[in-house]
């Protein structure tokens, strides 16, 4: 089952004389389950690749499906909710409200939500459990290190219970160490709850451990396995 297909996709950025095609007609189904690394030089276009699977950007021509549904004519608000309710987001940098503890940062998409407080307590302690950070739920965000700030970045992705997680070079602000506590984490939770994992990195030895790899080049898809 197809959870996110991109066909025909193209980007381009800019007017006038100062255009650059970023995607160049790029297809690409995404099956539900699937761990998908997608390697590339820096400026290759993996992340505009990913921006638009996620619902984050448009292409300039082109479609994306979620569930072989065609996402062209939703608006803004349609695509917001389908993005809130189905995808969680991993990106390199933390973006973490500092001065707010762990858990308040956790439960933020809840808040925005509505849900009752209680329950966005104990989902987000539950989420924190599940990455390893439960002992730091009342510790203001500040004062994580880095992988512990990164793992409270899955958890925030998780709380969702999202079918999708994106994640954007998630370790590469990371130490080799820490970087494959947050690479495991993001890899067991693909594997023990089957959330589909699109991960964007330079790390082929991560890429080794994901079902699929692609290989981006100047906007287009030159190898995948
Ligand atoms: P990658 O993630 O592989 O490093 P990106 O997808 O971020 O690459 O960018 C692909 C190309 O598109 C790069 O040349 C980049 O400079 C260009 N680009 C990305 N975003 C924009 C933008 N908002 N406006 C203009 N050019 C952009
Ligand atoms: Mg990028």
């Amino acid at each position: 089952m197809s959870v996110l297909a991109v066909k025909h996709v193209t980007k381009v950025y800019g007017k006038g004389e100062s255009v650059f095609t970023a995607l160049d007609a790029v297809n690409l189904t995404i099956e539900k389950g699937q761990s998908v690394a997608i390697l590339g030089k820096s400026g290759s276009g993996k992340s505009t690749l990913m921006h638009i699977l996620a619902l984050l950007d448009s292409p300039t021509l082109g479609i994306v499906q979620v569930d072989k549904m065609d996402t062209t004519e939703l608006s803004a608000r349609q695509l917001d909710t389908l993005r809130n309710q189905r995808f969680g987001f991993v990106f390199q940098q933390f973006f973490l409200n500092a001065n707010q503890s762990v858990l308040e940062n956790v439960m933020l998409p809840l808040k925005i939500a509505g849900t009752p407080i209680r329950e966005q307590t104990e989902r987000g302690l539950a989420v924190l459990k599940a990455v390893g950070l439960a002992d730091k739920a009342m510790n203001k965000a500040k004062d994580l290190s880095g992988g512990q700030k990164q793992r409270a970045v899955i958890a925030r992705a998780l709380i969702n219970r999202p079918s999708v997680i994106f994640a954007d070079e998630p370790t590469g602000n990371l130490d080799s160490q820490t970087g494959a506590i947050v690479q495991d984490i993001l890899l067991k939770l693909n594997k023990e709850q089957g959330i589909t994992l699109i991960i964007v990195t330079h790390d082929t030895d991560l890429a080794f451990k994901c079902d699929r790899m692609i290989e981006i080049k100047d906007g287009r898809i030159t190898r995948e396995g």
